[in-house]
């Protein structure tokens, strides 16, 4: 399937990507994990992403946008690709058309995911993600706890809490969302693409979107 999927931060939208990998085979496109790979490695694009990053802040559309032209060219795309964290601007959402249009693809559709707003700020404060760059598992010290050591239980690198995942930083992305993202739905929706998604467990809205995509 080729999916943008779209939600406030804490959504669920990494874990949802994850899980649909499985279903079949398309590849999951997360910015935000790109962009950390890049910070990590201390490259180009990652010293200009990481005071955004760190601020909460969302990077300069072109930046993206370089990433994802190259990105979407790669051979693992042609089976299906569920883009996590992108577009997140209209700007960004009018280029991959653009894009896509040049590129000879085309969206199945782009899967809005729905959570109240309480449920959002509890999730983001106890998550914590695999350090492993090569794993980056989810973790909830609620729901989904690392081993008793705080360990990532498929690779054993300590789960972390991400720098950006400070109260400060998590009111700006909030913030950044609501701004900048949200209308985003009302584009997509014009467009007929929209399919809006309710749910608290990842594994019903999985089910809800592999039947949606079946349609
Ligand atoms: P979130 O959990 O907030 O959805 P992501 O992991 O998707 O976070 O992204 C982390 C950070 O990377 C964002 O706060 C932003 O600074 C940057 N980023 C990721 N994707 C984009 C994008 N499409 N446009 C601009 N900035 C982005
Ligand atoms: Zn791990």
């Amino acid at each position: 399937m080729k999916v943008v999927l779209l939600g406030p931060p804490g959504a669920g939208k990494g874990t949802v990507a994850k899980q649909l990998t499985n279903y079949d085979g398309s590849v999951q496109i997360s910015t935000g994990d790109i962009l950390r790979n890049a910070v990590k490695a201390k490259t180009k694009l990652g010293l200009e992403a990481k005071g955004y990053m760190e601020r909460g802040e969302l990077v300069p559309d072109k930046l993206i946008m370089d990433i994802m032209e190259a990105r979407l060219q790669e051979p693992d795309c042609a089976k299906g690709f569920l883009l996590d964290g992108f577009p997140r601007t209209i700007p960004q959402a009018e280029e991959l058309e653009v894009l896509l249009a040049k590129l000879s693809i085309k969206l199945d559709g782009v899967i809005n995911l729905d959570v109240p707003k309480d449920v959002i700020l509890d999730r983001l404060t106890t998550r914590r993600t695999c350090s492993n760059s090569d794993c980056q598992e989810i973790y909830n010290i609620k729901s989904k706890p690392p081993t008793p050591e705080g360990n990532c239980m498929k690779c054993g690198s300590p789960a972390v809490q991400r720098a950006d995942e400070t109260v400060e930083a998590i009111t700006v992305r909030l913030e950044t969302y609501n701004e900048k993202t949200s209308p985003l739905i009302n584009f997509y929706e014009k467009k007929g693409l929209l399919k809006t998604i309710s749910s608290l467990s990842s594994d019903k809205i999985v089910a809800e979107i592999t039947a949606a995509m079946k349609k």
